[in-house]
């Protein structure tokens, strides 16, 4: 059982109604995941915001360093249906370009800042494929409030530009359809509902895919209203919960998961052949594990 790993790396009071108040968080955070991946031997993908890579080059440079896998994650943070096409690709070629002179290593991932690759912004495949990007990791296949590609389907696919879209991992349960490994849903549910969730997914033979962020595992941060919330504060509590709980469920789950960062993942299935490139998308399964 495969479960991919990864951080988007971003800081949050960059979202937030004068955030520059707030004590920078970031960093400590992100060295605090790094010292727990190394203590459980596993690697992960950083999905680095651009503004954030010019920010803490260091950082970048450590992260790298370490032989974790450095990704994209947009160069400001601005959700696609936000941007035009000509901005969209300025945004990424300034994202990739920053992250790839940090860290002297080519960049191969992409993911769409909230997830915002849906069935109205598909058009950004190709843009990114063309941009360089192998693939992306942007679409949540439900229906979400926020954003979500209803009919995208659990597989990795193929697009017909030849990038490759690893959607999140979704709770099996009919009406209860969120990412069983994303932020939130990871601190907030208890373990044991992960894990039948995690069980279930064994069944499909794919790869589970997750998300965290610097903030899921920190709790001295200060209280503030977090962003696309709305101002509810029932919502915002639930930003705070479960932020100790997030370092002991993934050793839990290493237990049952082999961790990998996407683009080993990607690169093993390629270099298998089991996904020869000329096959059309529509000939194209799961990526079977
Ligand atoms: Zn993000």
């Amino acid at each position: 059982m495969t479960l991919l790993l990864s951080i988007d790396l971003e800081d949050v009071r960059d979202w937030v109604e004068n955030g520059e108040k707030y004590q920078p968080r970031l960093r400590i955070n992100t060295e605090r995941y790094l010292a727990f991946f190394d203590q459980i031997g596993v690697k992960a993908t950083f999905f680095v915001v651009g503004s954030i890579a010019r920010q803490n080059k260091a950082l970048i440079t450590m992260i790298a360093g370490l032989g974790h896998e450095l990704a994209c994650h947009s160069d400001r943070h601005i959700q696609l249906d936000k941007q035009s096409r000509r901005q969209f690709i300025a945004d990424i070629k300034r994202n990739k370009e920053t992250v790839e002179n940090i860290c002297g290593q080519q960049v191969f991932g992409y993911r769409a800042p909230t997830f915002s690759l849906t069935e109205q912004t598909m058009w950004a495949h190709e843009l990114l494929s063309e941009a360089g990007f192998t693939y992306s990791s942007s679409v949540l296949p439900a229906k979400n409030i926020l954003y979500g590609w209803e009919n995208f389907g659990e597989k990795c696919r193929r697009m017909a530009s030849g990038i490759w879209e690893i959607p999140m991992t979704l709770h099996s349960l009919p009406f209860f359809r969120i990412p069983i490994c994303g932020g939130v849903y990871l601190r907030v549910f208890p373990y044991w509902l992960t894990r039948y969730s995690v069980n279930h997914s064994m069944r499909t033979k794919l790869p589970i895919v997750s998300y965290l962020h610097p903030y899921d595992i920190d709790q001295e941060q200060e209280r503030f209203m977090h962003p696309d919330l709305h101002g509810n504060h029932l919502l915002n509590a639930l930003m705070y919960i479960g932020r100790g709980s997030v370092f002991k469920k993934l050793a839990k789950l290493k237990r049952i998961c082999e961790f990998l960062p996407y683009g080993h993942y990607v690169r093993m299935r390629l270099e298998r052949g089991i996904i020869p490139d000329n096959v059309a998308i529509e000939n194209i399964g799961a990526m079977e594990t």
